[in-house]
């Protein structure tokens, strides 16, 4: 079979090229790629600034947003030939630690967990792929190729949980929240918002292309000014840029005992002037909870699933801008302006 393979660690190093057909030992359950979404991961991984080979090994699978069609279910998997998967992307540090002990993996607390396309474990960008029953989630077949945004959705899914835990804290009735950014998380998570019934506003650069009107489609308010000007004091923020200025103009409009959720890595540059010691007495008079949130466990998956399953499917189509084939898979690691998300396509759905 053919893969899109990576030399971790080494720029242009990225290949489709045969590789063997998928090991048993990588699960019981035997999947057709249907297709794989591209994210800023990839990017880096293919330019050589981050991801680990499997053991013993140089060459590393790439891809970790996945969809497949089951071609073998294997003994003890529930699963039928024919049902759409997404393989779980994290798997529990080997110690384990207490956290990954009881399932919670995105919370590991040794970083030795390992990542399916990242780190250590081969991705699913390859022609076929096994995954091990426990972490094969079952899609709703009417999502058809949309269910290649579970995995961003899990992300999201769980950044909202953590924010409605945060908020059990005190007497708490979130009305607003600020969504920094409007790429798939940021579109993501301003979906979950609406289903959460809270009043959604999304803040991005763009006053133009699709961003603006898919917020505007969803119910939620868009603004393209920065977030000092937003007019209100939100009492969420997710952050989803992972830009300084971003960031820090966040800490300063969230309304009282507000909280402030970063989802975003930092794309490096010039750290803007922020005073700490002002950060942290506006968080002490304003009750305030800055936090940071990564990976999903199971029970995220599960909601998730099920987030997508309720949401619009023409809504959810406008967020897949583009469509690869896996021969192309340079243009899909392309950044271009208008994409949100870009998918590889290695089947028919
Ligand atoms: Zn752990």
């Amino acid at each position: 079979m053919k893969a899109i393979t990576v030399e971790p660690k080494k720029p242009g190093t990225a290949r489709f090229e045969d590789f063997p057909e998928p090991d048993m030992r990588e699960g019981s359950i035997l999947v057709e790629a249907i297709a794989v979404g591209v994210c800023g991961t990839d990017v880096e991984i293919a330019e050589g600034k981050y991801g680990w080979a499997p053991p013993g090994k140089t060459r590393l699978v790439l891809g970790h947003e996945s969809l497949g069609r089951v071609l073998d279910p294997g003994p003890s998997s529930g699963l039928k030939k024919g049902d759409q998967v997404v393989g779980i992307v994290r798997r529990p540090d080997p110690v384990p630690c207490p956290n990954c002990a009881v399932g919670e993996w995105d919370m590991c607390r040794n970083g030795q967990y390992t990542e399916r396309g990242i780190k250590e474990i081969d991705g699913f960008m390859s022609e076929r792929w096994r995954i091990e029953p426990e972490y094969a989630i079952k899609v709703d077949p009417t999502l058809g190729i949309l269910g290649v945004l579970l995995e961003p959705t899990t992300v999201v899914t769980k950044a909202w949980e953590h924010i409605l835990a945060v908020g059990q804290r005190a007497f708490w009735e979130p009305k607003t929240v600020l969504v920094t950014g409007a790429g798939p998380i940021g579109l993501l998570g301003a979906l979950i918002g609406k289903q959460l019934g809270i009043e959604v506003h999304v803040l991005a650069r763009t006053e133009t292309g699709p961003k603006p009107e898919l917020v505007r489609d969803l119910g939620a308010t868009y603004h393209s000014c920065s977030v000092t000007d937003v007019g209100f004091e939100p009492d969420v923020i997710m952050e989803c840029t992972g830009v300084g200025q971003v960031i820090s103009e966040s800490i300063a409009v969230i309304g009282a005992s507000g909280i402030v959720c970063l989802t975003g890595v930092g794309h490096g540059g010039a750290v803007p002037k922020i005073a700490t010691a002002n950060v942290a007495s506006s968080a002490v008079l304003k009750n305030n909870v800055v936090f940071g949130s990564v990976n999903a466990n199971k029970r995220h998956w599960y909601k998730a699933a099920e987030a997508l399953a309720r949401a619009d499917r023409d809504w959810l189509a406008r967020l897949i801008t583009r469509r690869e084939r896996p021969e192309d898979f340079t243009k899909a690691l392309e950044r271009r302006s208008e994409d949100i998300k870009v998918v590889i396509q290695f089947a028919e759905v």
